[in-house]
This record gives C-alpha cells, structure tokens and sequence, in this order.
C-alpha cells in the first residue's frame, strides 16, 4: 500500500500545528547557508502530515546564515544584526517554499516584515484562512522585531492561531540533562514540565518561548529531524524525543 495511503488511515493527534525548523536543518551538510537536498527530504516530512489532514504553520529560522547575537560580538548593532537574521529567516522560507511546492503542497509565505513583492504579510486571520483551505503556511521574518527569536515566534504564532502543538525540530533526539554530544552519560528525558525546563535552564527554547507557551499550555514536542518519519510519528502522538507540558 502506497505510503501516502497509510498515512490517511492513521488519525492524527493534533489538527493544527507549528512545526518550528531551525536553519541548521535547512544547512544540512553544508558549513553555511542551504544545502538543497536536505530542503527537499524536510519538504517531504512535511508533504506527509499534509496528507493526514494535519493543519501545518511552519515558522522557520535564521541561523544558518545569519545571527543578530552572534554579529553583536562582532561590532554589529544588536537591533541591526537582528533585522538581519530576519531577513535570512526570508531567504530560507522562499526555500522551503520552492520545495514544498515542487513535492505538490500548497503554500503560502508570510512575512512580519513587509515586502510585498516577495510574500504576504502576516495577518493572523488569514493565517487561519490559509491552513482551513489546506495550505501550509511559511511564517518568515520571526516576529518581526529584534531582540527576539524564531523559538518566541513559535510559542506567539501558536498562541495567536490556536495551534494544538508546537513541533521543535532539532538534530539530536530530545532534551538531554547535558550535552549528547560532548557528555557520555547524558540522560534523554521523555516528559518535562515547563517549570523544569525554566529552573534547570534546560535547552529547549530560549526562556521567553517556554514562558509563553506555559502561560498559554502549549506543549512543546522536541525531535530529531532527521530521523525519517519522525513529524508523522510525533503528530501520531507517537513517543518521539521530549514532551515539555503541564506534568
Ligand atoms: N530574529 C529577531 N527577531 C525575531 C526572530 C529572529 O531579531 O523575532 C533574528 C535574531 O537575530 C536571530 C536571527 O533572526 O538570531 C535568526 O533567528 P534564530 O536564531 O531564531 O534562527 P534559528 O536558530 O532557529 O535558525
């Protein structure tokens, strides 16, 4: 049975969702900027909850080309640099656009910083409209204002459209007690309460995300990306990675 088949039988957990994709994801292999095969293989992910009827925002980052914190270090105003690193958030949802629709998903892009040639912008209504018709929605330039992140945009942008869930797409497979990769016997938790995440200052999203969307009750789902199949099993309610709610 065709995959695609499969996955509309199964009912998913969730009706709508943020799925909030790092630019390192879109970087893939690549030292910087967009490796255009690991484009494709998230836009396929993608392409599989859109089948399942699963409403999908995507809010998309900017770090793997440019980072408003990191340049500040550098002599960069930090408001400049941040209007920077949301330009880049532009650059790879314009990606990820091209890619979702050439594997068949409807798309649009909406930007919080006007440019009217290049996207729409972010109106919360027609958000909502936009999701309703089966289209995926691309959230480009964070919030638009500096000093804040795309993980903030996630928990706002759930907020204000009644997401079910925020999706956190990173490359290790949850949150850990320390560093995977660099501490041996680092534990992955399965659940997590949000007071945890705050008073343990666990990496999960920066403070001001876990606080909006525990004000809010919004659970945070964190995966590995690059596990295939990983966003269908987590709309499945499947045991994938962390799950940072009320506990
Ligand atoms: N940014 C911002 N305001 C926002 C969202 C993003 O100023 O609401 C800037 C900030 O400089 C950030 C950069 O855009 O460093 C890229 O976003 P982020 O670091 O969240 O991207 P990710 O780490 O998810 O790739």
């Amino acid at each position: 049975m065709a995959s695609a088949a499969r996955a509309r039988r199964k009912k998913p957990r969730y009706r709508r969702i943020i799925l909030k994709i790092s630019g390192e994801a879109l970087q893939g292999s690549q030292p910087y900027g967009i490796d255009i095969d690991a484009a494709y293989s998230i836009a396929e992910e993608i392409k599989e909850i859109c089948e399942m009827g699963v409403e999908t925002a995507v809010v998309i980052g900017g770090g793997n080309i440019f980072r408003g914190g990191e340049a500040a270090t550098k002599g960069i105003e930090q408001s400049t640099g941040d209007y920077m690193g949301m330009l880049a958030t532009v650059i790879n949802a314009l990606c990820l656009q091209v890619v979702l629709e050439r594997a068949g998903v409807p798309t649009r892009v909406l930007t919080a910083i006007s440019m009217q040639q290049v996207a729409e912008p972010y109106i919360r209504r027609r958000a909502i409209r936009h999701l309703e018709k089966g289209r995926v929605i691309i959230l480009a330039a964070g919030t638009g204002n500096p000093y804040f992140t795309t993980d903030t945009t996630a928990a706002l942008r759930a907020v204000e459209i009644d997401a079910d869930v925020i999706f956190k797409a990173t490359k290790v497979d949850g949150v850990y007690s320390a560093d995977p990769h660099r501490v041996k016997n680092a534990k992955r938790f399965k659940m997590l309460s949000y007071r945890d995440v705050i008073t343990r200052e666990l990496k999960v999203m920066d403070g001001t995300a876990v606080t909006l969307c525990r004000d809010n009750k919004v659970p945070i789902v964190v995966f590995n990306i690059w596990k295939k199949g990983n966003i269908k099993r987590a709309v499945l309610g499947e045991a994938v990675g962390t799950t940072v709610g009320n506990i």
